[in-house]
């Protein structure tokens, strides 16, 4: 028998509660709910992967209980009875056995990944070609609050020392009023702190060409999706107008996207992320067209606990293209934490791990804590 067969994939749902409520363009969260994934081998080495979507189903159209349907029913088979070894072969066929479904799959590669590298003895980063930076700069999210909580909870982040790039989500409310937000917030932390908006997908081309040309005169120093995932020429134009930098995000999840945006000029930034590209894998295609292009690469976050947030810390410091920081700040987000030792955050960066695997041990019984109830 192989050492590193794998034995069983098992999945729970957790729903972890947050600091405060997160609010997004069309939905608010007061918890985040996540798939916890289990890879056993035959030998009983463990390995962990978080399946999470943003608050739900809106972001990429799945959910914890469409994630945890699709590993049990279609994709666990598939890898159950493998060797480790056979990741990438797996992970092909996967693909081909299942369209789509991105978030559910990188959770899956996140803890396969996890158990070979734990049954070698190795760091995930070393199977994924080895660290080229051993900390990320991490930006903190402000939420779509009004603009005076925005502007206390921004003061108490900078005077805490712990973070001076923040961004703000927009796209809730009246495009006039949401702009004039943000321009108040602006104004109240010129000269201290550097901002950043996304819109995710929420305006069209002519709101967009209206409003964001105030927001870049207010001193925003980046827009992150303005325009629907499907609008390539939109953003395309759009980056063209504007002189502060366009991020792509709900318009690339695979490497196909990234070539097709490239090849348009439609984004300055790439934002990367482990959840909706379905795993490491795919999130190195696409950071390897990126630098092809010249584009370089954000470290985004789906809001991940520290299991998921730690797997695409590992991803992040292994791309050379990840140039452009993160926004890995899930962790601080969530009340409590899964893992026995917290990760490590120091002076607005977040150092990755070298143990075994991911490197972290989880906390069984914070995990039996917030299961949900079957
Ligand atoms: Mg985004």
């Amino acid at each position: 028998m192989s050492r590193a067969r794998i034995e069983s994939v098992t999945t729970s749902i957790v729903d972890l509660p947050l600091r405060r409520r997160h609010k997004f363009a069309v939905t608010e969260i007061e918890q985040q709910s996540l798939v916890l994934v289990r890879v056993r081998t035959a030998d009983g080495a463990e390995g962990f992967g978080e399946a999470v979507a943003p608050g739900g189903p809106w972001w990429g159209g799945e959910s914890v209980e469409t994630m945890r349907a699709i590993i049990d029913g279609y994709l666990a088979p598939i890898a159950v009875g493998h060797d480790l070894a056979e990741v990438q072969a797996l992970r092909a066929k996967m693909d081909r056995q299942v369209s789509e479904n991105r978030f559910a799959k990188a959770g899956l590669e996140t803890a396969l990944y996890d158990a070979w590298a734990r049954s070698l003895g190795v760091p995930v980063h070393a199977l994924l070609g080895g660290v080229v930076r051993d900390s990320i700069p991490v930006t903190w999210a402000l939420g779509a609050s009004d603009a005076d909580g925005i502007i206390t909870e921004a003061t108490a982040k900078l005077e805490a020392g712990e973070h001076t790039s923040f961004k703000l989500k927009m796209g809730s409310q009246d495009p006039a009023d949401d702009t004039r937000r943000i321009e108040k917030v602006a104004t109240a932390l010129a000269g201290r702190a550097s901002l950043r908006v996304d819109l995710n997908a929420s305006w069209d081309e002519p709101t967009a060409t209206r409003y964001l040309p105030r927001l870049q005169d207010a001193g925003i120093e980046l827009v992150e999706q303005p325009l629907p995932a499907w609008d390539v020429d939109g953003m395309t134009r759009l980056a063209d107008r504007l002189d502060m930098p366009v991020m792509a995000d709900e318009s690339l999840r695979s490497e196909h996207d990234a070539f097709r945006l490239a090849r348009a000029h439609a984004a300055d930034i790439f934002s990367l992320k482990v959840t909706k590209s379905g795993g490491f894998t795919v999130t190195a295609r696409i950071a390897a067209v990126a630098s092809a292009a010249g584009i370089p690469c954000h470290g985004g976050t789906s809001i991940e606990s520290s299991i998921g947030t730690v797997a695409a810390l590992h991803s992040y410091c292994t791309l050379p293209a990840v140039t452009f920081g993160s926004e890995l700040f899930g962790p601080l987000l969530t009340a409590d934490d899964l893992l026995i030792e917290p990760l490590d955050y120091r002076d607005g960066h977040l150092r990755v791990p070298d143990g075994p695997g991911l490197g972290v041990v989880l906390d069984e019984d914070k995990v039996r804590h917030y299961s949900r109830e079957e």
